[in-house]
């Protein structure tokens, strides 16, 4: 049986990569297929009918055609566009963010539709809520969780014992809490107070925050977002990940090495979560985290 030469996916548009004269690699997060890097053609004309269905952290269903290397978009059509989330910027750049790190801690070719959830679902919750900094942080924990890097939180990560509030520590190095006899000798260790092991154990635990959540002092919100920070860095390694995708597009017959220069990947405004250059400074989205 040959492969079918076009296919249906329900995706969300993690990245946006431009290229040649009208065209966009698009990093998907499907439901079907993980996360997968497709071609757009056109899509920066604004004459292009697919333009407005692929836009950042857009739920969209599109057909795709295979490819030589990259499969190609030939439909799209808008399953939801997470409009209460681009009416407002703090909405917005945690979006940006929710987007980013989906993509760092995911390999493509790995199909979890459970991550395909937790996304849709934290860019709906990202909505209504009046709280986007505790919605981002639930993320991020059930994130570490999918991606396999779930952090303990109960025990300790190095003998066990279960954690008593005192004096306890945390290390993003070994991935846990620490109790008071481990957490001395161990160096990447530093000590985490009572409530934000609580706020942390509580979110690991509970569904999306709703509009009924409860309250978390902003001190506390600042280490619980760090702790998250440490965490993520520890599982990510900071690749850039561009010039791999562009070096498949170059041998890619379709497209060829004429099509694919070295002037793509320049980032639009809008695609400022695409900016990874080390000169620039960082995206509202990057001194978020
Ligand atoms: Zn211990």
């Amino acid at each position: 049986m040959p492969r079918p030469r076009t296919y249906r996916v329900e995706a969300v548009v993690l990245r946006r990569i431009d290229f040649g004269e009208a065209d966009r690699v698009l990093v998907l997060y499907t439901r079907e297929r993980g996360k997968l890097p497709v071609v757009a053609k056109g899509v920066r004309r604004m004459s292009s009918r697919m333009a407005g269905h692929l836009e950042l952290f857009t739920q969209s269903e599109l057909m795709l055609a295979k490819g030589a290397n990259l499969d190609v978009v030939t439909q799209a059509e808008t399953r939801n566009a997470f409009r209460p989330v681009r009416e407002d910027l703090t909405r917005t750049s945690t979006a940006y963010l929710i987007a980013e790190l989906a993509d760092a801690l995911t390999e493509e070719a790995m199909e979890q539709p459970e991550l395909f959830d937790l996304l849709t679902a934290t860019l709906r919750a990202l909505g209504t809520t009046d709280d986007p900094r505790l919605v981002a942080a639930h993320y991020q924990l059930r994130l570490l969780d999918v991606a396999g890097f779930r952090p303990v939180l109960m025990q300790c990560v190095s003998c066990h014992a279960d954690l008593e509030p005192g004096r306890n520590a945390f290390s993003a190095y070994l991935g846990g809490a620490l109790c008071p006899r481990c957490g001395p000798g161990e160096p990447s260790a530093r000590p985490i107070d009572t409530d934000v092991l609580k706020v942390l154990r509580n979110l690991q635990r509970a569904g999306l925050p709703g509009s009924a959540h409860f309250r978390v002092p902003e001190m506390v919100m600042r280490e619980v977002e760090r702790i998250l920070r440490d965490l993520i860095e520890r599982h990510t390694e900071r690749r850039l990940r561009s010039p791999d995708l562009l070096a498949r597009l170059r041998s890619d017959p379709a497209f060829g090495p004429a099509q694919v220069s070295d002037s793509v990947g320049s980032p639009t405004p809008e695609d400022s979560v695409d900016a990874k250059d080390p000169a620039a400074p960082p995206s509202p989205v990057e001194s978020k985290l």
